[in-house]
């Protein structure tokens, strides 16, 4: 596939190119919170080049509100009016390959199986993802430790690689080509080649830690006292899970205002109290021992056991934002050494 050079001072022309063909969804610089991913419009400021924090892509596939339907009442008659989001073809552009990878568990969570989601489904068709090689590796990513990374290549469409005054944009499905017609862009030379392969094989090397060793998904034991340990800490503020771009959970709601009524959902986390109270007041998971181990069974065992894939793709954002620094790297890492089998005699 036709690999091509994205001089940085030409960025702007190239999305205003790719703007012509699809609605264009970017992380968005804001004031004093992470870049936001949303559709560009004009002032505003994109950034394309994965170095800093951002709130993750799954936020416009997955909003964290969003209306369902709409319910309107008249005398003798009611209409129920479903809120669906258009089909249009897009490009997301800026995210962190991890983040690409977390929306295949999306995918895997709204698309396939018994139940389809129209509402993630009508956003995630036609939409071409566009992941990010930063210049420099993130320091809490251990992307390497969860996956075979190299399986994540064709899950995108391209790969943009910060070479430093230029993007080295690798075309990674047949769809992807459709990304790079625009003239602007340069064909790459073999000094280009090398940096994008340095990169990739950085990111390869990048945070393999030692539970990475082994099937850890088989390791995780319902009764583990690493458990207890968290519990102890955890504030239950529910950031890991909201910030976190494979965490899929949300509440519905319907809101009365006068003669309608609008049901929508929202984020939610397994980590706050009254995500499992029930209406006669019973609370299954009563306190947060059982809340920490059910969002790292969950994303390390049960949804393997499932869906066949590792629910967390190593973005590092819980690792970095936990307010009392609950790492989730040393967690799988105590949890492996321990469960380790005794050398033979
Ligand atoms: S669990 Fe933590 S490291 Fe893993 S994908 Fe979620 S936020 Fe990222
Ligand atoms: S971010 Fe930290 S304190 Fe907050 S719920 Fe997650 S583990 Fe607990």
């Amino acid at each position: 596939m036709a690999d091509k050079i994205l001089p940085k001072d030409k960025t702007e022309g190239f999305i205003q190119a790719l703007g012509r063909k699809f609605v264009v969804v970017a992380p968005v610089e804001r004031k004093d919170a992470p870049a936001e991913f949303k559709e560009i419009g004009a002032g505003d400021k994109v950034i394309l080049d994965g170095s800093q924090m951002m709130m993750p892509p799954k936020d416009y596939l997955l909003p964290r509100y969003e209306t369902l339907l709409k319910v309107s009442t008249r005398p003798g008659e009611v209409e129920v009016q479903p809120v669906l989001p258009d089909e249009k073809p897009r490009v997301m552009l800026g995210m962190w390959l991890p983040d690409a990878q977390a929306i295949q568990v999306l995918d895997k969570v709204f698309l396939e199986g018994k139940f389809r989601d129209p509402y993630y489904a009508a956003r995630r068709a036609n939409t071409m993802l566009v992941a990010v090689m930063p210049a420099q590796m993130r320091w809490s990513w251990f992307c390497a430790s969860t996956d075979d990374v190299e399986k994540w290549k064709p899950n995108v469409d391209a790969i943009m690689y910060d070479l430093g005054d230029r993007f080295y944009i690798e075309v990674t499905s047949p769809r992807g080509e459709a990304l790079v017609e625009w003239e602007g862009l340069a064909e790459p030379s073999s000094e280009d080649v090398a940096g994008k392969d340095r990169l990739w094989e950085q990111f390869k090397s990048h945070g393999v830690l030692p539970f990475s060793d082994g099937k850890f998904y088989e390791q995780l034991a319902w009764d583990h006292p690493i458990w207890a340990e968290i519990a102890q800490k955890c504030i239950g503020c529910g950031v890991c899970s909201y910030m976190c771009p494979s965490c899929s959970c949300f509440d519905i709601q319907d809101e009365v205002c006068g003669t309608c009524v609008e049901r929508y959902r929202c984020r939610d986390t397994c980590q706050f109290e009254d995500f499992t109270l029930m209406g006669s007041g019973h609370n299954p998971r009563p306190d947060q021992l059982p809340r920490s181990r059910q969002r790292l069974m969950h994303k390390f065992k049960y949804q393997h056991e499932q869906y066949g894939v590792v629910g967390c793709t190593g973005c590092g954002r819980c690792v970095e934002l936990c307010p009392v620094n609950v790492d989730i790297r040393e967690v799988l890492n105590k949890v492996c050494a321990e469960k380790e089998p005794e050398p033979a005699v």
